[in-house]
């Protein structure tokens, strides 16, 4: 039975939710529950974002040092970012440094101001250095072409697993699973790790992580609560749960499904939030079918949060 690996983000990817921003204590507090749900990997954080966030990464990697959970931290495929990365997470069991670059012609024009050339040699440069893991930024927007070559690059120079984001929550279902077959197909190799990495900003998070899951991932990368930049990112306690309803036959994962609700509720009042107050903060950037949404969320957060934490959990 395949095994999918969870990787969770709350505390990157998550601290881009509107209003967040974790202190150490914080962030000491979350990796604990984290570590008990026995995620494949724990994301720490973007340690060049700035020195408070470097120091930060730096005191919970030298707090974990004999743990068998992956730390991970996020870095451009810049030197600098690599360094403040490396030193950063060098003290922790195991550690991973996540290589990211823009894949689509957005992304690059915007984020990097580079030609294609100049980026495929960054990329080949920064992953010599440092990594296992690349990601390759909006992914389903990028010329497919260019995307396989990026990826090509990164193989080469020593990616084991291939993350492709939804970065803009743009897909539907369907066609994330074809870009998923679409790069399984051009990398053909079963030692290479495809990971999954949506967003909500259509609702289709989850949904999307599923189709991926079918088209062959290895890897899904999620937040507690479904917290994230924007509308949020896929809410692990949701593929945690139809995966252990729907697919238990299909597919195993080593989640320990006992701590979510704990898990849940310390964050909530770790960053004093509760998921209803996610709806809102959603209310107020996307401003798209507003009612719609709200009363399809607050029926979904009823409807999970009963069935998991009394049906599964208990
Ligand atoms: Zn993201």
């Amino acid at each position: 039975m395949k095994n999918i690996k969870f990787q969770d983000t709350t505390l990157r990817d998550g601290e881009q939710t509107p209003g967040i921003a974790y202190s150490l204590q914080d962030k000491i507090v979350m990796t604990d529950m984290l570590c008990k749900l026995n995620l494949n990997s724990i994301e720490l954080g973007f340690p060049a974002a700035s020195k408070e966030e470097a120091e930060i990464v730096k005191e919970i990697a030298a707090r974990n040092t004999d743990l068998n959970n992956i730390f991970c931290v996020f870095a451009r495929a810049i030197e600098s970012d690599i360094d403040i990365a490396y030193e950063s997470i060098k003290e922790a069991n195991c550690q991973r440094i996540q290589i990211v670059a823009p894949a689509s012609d957005l992304h690059i024009i915007h984020s990097t101001r580079k030609d294609k050339a100049s980026l495929l040699k960054d990329v080949e440069i920064a992953m010599q250095f440092a990594s296992s893991k690349f990601t390759a930024q909006d992914a389903p927007r990028a010329d497919i072409n260019f995307l396989k070559e990026l990826i090509g690059v990164a193989i080469k120079n020593g990616a084991k697993t291939i993350c492709l984001p939804d970065t803009a929550g743009f897909c539907f279902p369907q066609e994330y699973g074809e870009l998923i077959k679409k790069i399984k197909e051009y990398i053909a190799s079963d030692k290479i790790l495809l990971s999954a990495h949506c967003h909500n900003d259509l609702g289709l998070a989850v949904a999307n992580t599923i189709s991926a899951i079918e088209a062959g991932v290895g890897q899904v990368e999620c937040t507690i609560n479904g917290i994230g930049e924007r509308a949020g990112n896929t809410p692990m306690e949701e593929v945690a749960a139809i995966m252990n309803l729907k697919y238990k036959n299909s597919y195993s994962n080593n989640i320990n499904l006992k701590y979510f609700k704990k898990t849940s509720a310390k964050l909530e009042s770790v960053i004093n939030m509760n998921i209803l107050n996610i709806i809102f903060i959603e209310f107020n950037i996307t401003n798209i079918y507003i009612t719609m949404e709200i009363q399809k969320k607050f029926e979904l957060f009823i409807v999970f949060k009963f069935y998991m934490f009394h049906n599964i959990y208990y």
